[in-house]
């Protein structure tokens, strides 16, 4: 098993082994020196994001994004290749779109449409009228919507309903659908790709801007003839269209079957520029390759960079990544992924086992810039999420999604808004940095990243449904059944900590021993309980798993705390 070799190879490391010493110190200087001073990846991220805004899987601006990109690696005298991973039913086009009042106030409306929907032929004109709050039947149905523009209800209504009423819109010969946006403003893009060819023709659904729609909804309800005018440009092309992944490595000197992953998406919702999601990622992914070739650095094992497609829709690529490289998988020693936009990289996580590795593989960058503070956060297992990573951590492989700041990206985040000039261009160049030197320092490591106890332990279970923090359910023979909880209960406090939701209240029982003392209020009363999980068998695992781990954090903080630490 490679696993087995791989583990003998694994350096025993001191955490305070200077991090980078002769060659390996030159060669990572040079990154960050040419990083710094001839950072191209503005420019990248400019490219991508004005030639090929439009990056959904199975369409046509995305094949040529892949084209783009990978004549950037050719560029840099390598040698990427595209890897089919599967097919969708249909590819999709989006050109341009827009809408307006034509009377009684002639002015623009702003939409969007969800991808695999249709559009119009050409411009088409009409009537607009409020979804009736009472549906009609039959024949009056069919006289209201016909040929004209239906506006739906700011207010809600089931789903349900609402879908009984869009289609039966359809079936009636309505031009169209207006649905409103969220107050925000925001105008997210979704959508399925799984279309039947032969149903996709229908009426376009546009959801219009909160204020837009809200003015529409008050000159109908007040009475006014109200005519729209759409002319949204929605192209399907016959599938099945097969889609690929771009791999290209830069080959390493003693360990090319070993392989660290630098990767990110290509494919984006298509609403917009998908400048932060994921134009960034694949912006750094492009100059960490550029850096490396333009330093002239050959890693001891292979730096494979990746950028994928199918991302939005499920980790598709990454998934079909996965399974055509499964013999490769043992010799993966880590996958660095960046998806989550222009904040700068903040951290990563380690294991036990992986934690004096990635201090000294990190130490170079806790030092490139005080105002960006990197911190290696001891955890007790490596968890997945929602992007290309994550099916890495299913298969055993350490693979790491960067701790980033969240703020400021809801606002982007598959809107309208994710354009270029959004983008914190300055952040952006330090995650090169971060990444660069990463890649750098685990490609020149002598072994492979330690995968032991990557999982975190089975965490103590209750036995219950909770909505919140109550009790709807309790399965029969739980540990909760056992101590006599019943549905209605709330969960107040976990040995004496009051627990406010049911992330604190999961969390709370994962702390510290065995015997957990929770009160519950039921009806007037409080009802004092024990989940008591001494005799699970992984208790014990659970135990001595925790207590290291806690002693990593003292350690780490007491070492921060002398000032010798990061
Ligand atoms: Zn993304």
């Amino acid at each position: 098993m490679i696993t087995t070799v791989a583990l003998a190879l694994f350096p025993l490391l001191a955490p305070t082994t200077p991090a980078l010493e002769g060659g390996e110190s030159s060669a990572a200087a040079e990154l960050v020196r040419l990083g710094r001073e001839d950072s191209r990846v503005a420019e990248t991220l400019r490219e991508l994001t004005r030639e090929h805004p439009r990056r959904l899987t199975a369409s046509k601006g995305l094949d040529e994004a892949f084209a783009w990109a990978a004549e950037r690696f050719r560029e840099l005298g390598l040698d990427p290749r595209l890897e089919p991973w599967g097919t969708y039913p249909a590819g999709f086009e989006r050109g341009p779109a827009w809408g307006r009042v034509v009377y009684p106030d002639a002015r623009p409306l702003e939409f969007i449409t969800h991808s695999w929907t249709p559009g119009t032929d050409g411009p088409v004109r009409g009537l607009a009228v409020l979804e009736p709050e009472e549906e009609p039947e039959g024949d009056a149905l069919a006289r209201l919507v016909r040929g004209r523009w239906v506006v739906l209800r700011g207010e809600p209504v089931s789903g349900r309903r609402r879908r009984a009423f869009v289609d039966a819109c359809e079936a009636h010969g309505a031009l169209g659908i207006l649905a409103r946006g969220p107050e925000s403003g925001l105008l997210v893009t979704g959508g399925s790709q799984d279309v039947d060819f032969a149903e996709r023709r229908g009426m376009v659904r546009v959801t219009v801007l909160h204020d837009h729609h809200a003015t529409l909804e008050q000159q109908l309800t007040g009475g006014a003839r109200v005519q729209l005018e759409f002319d949204v440009d929605n192209h399907f092309t016959p599938g099945p269209i097969e889609n690929v992944n771009l791999v290209c490595d830069l080959v390493g000197a003693e360990f090319p079957d070993q392989y660290v992953i630098v990767q990110a998406h290509l494919d984006g919702w298509d609403g917009a520029e998908g400048a932060q999601d994921n134009g960034t990622g694949v912006a750094t992914t492009l100059e960490v390759a550029r850096l490396f070739t333009e330093a002239g650095i050959r890693p001891r094992r292979t730096i494979r960079f990746v950028l994928y497609s199918g991302e939005e829709q499920g980790l598709y690529g990454s998934r079909g990544y996965v399974r055509d490289h499964a013999d490769e998988l043992e010799r993966t020693s880590i996958v660095l992924n960046h998806d989550q936009g222009a904040n700068y990289l903040r951290g990563i996580q380690a294991t036990e086992a992986m934690y004096p590795t990635f201090e000294r593989v990190f130490a170079p960058v806790a030092d490139l810039d005080p105002a960006r503070p990197f911190e290696v956060e001891p955890v007790d297992g490596i968890t997945g999420g929602a992007s290309d990573h994550a099916p890495f951590v299913e298969a055993g492989v350490p693979a790491f999604h960067w701790k980033q700041e969240w703020s400021g990206y809801t606002y982007v985040h598959h809107t309208q808004n994710d354009t270029y000039d959004e983008v914190d261009l300055d952040d952006v160049r330090h995650s090169v940095l971060v990444i660069a030197l990463a890649a750098h320092g685990f490609a020149e490591l002598d072994g492979l990243v330690d995968r032991r106890e990557m999982r975190a332990p089975r965490p103590r279970r209750m036995g219950v449904f909770l909505s919140g923090t109550e009790v709807t359910g309790v399965s029969p023979d739980s540990r909760a059944d056992a101590a006599g909880w019943r549905k209605g209960d709330v969960v107040l406090t976990v040995d004496g900590a009051e627990v406010g939701s049911r992330r604190e209240l999961t969390r709370a029982l994962q702390e510290g021993g065995p015997r957990k003392e929770i009160v519950l209020q039921r009806g007037e009363d409080r009802v004092e309980t024990v989940l008591d999980y001494s005799d699970d068998p992984e208790e014990e695992v659970r135990q001595a798993r925790r207590e290291r781990l806690e002693r990593l954090r003292r350690e780490r903080e007491a070492r921060e705390a002398a000032g010798e630490g990061r």
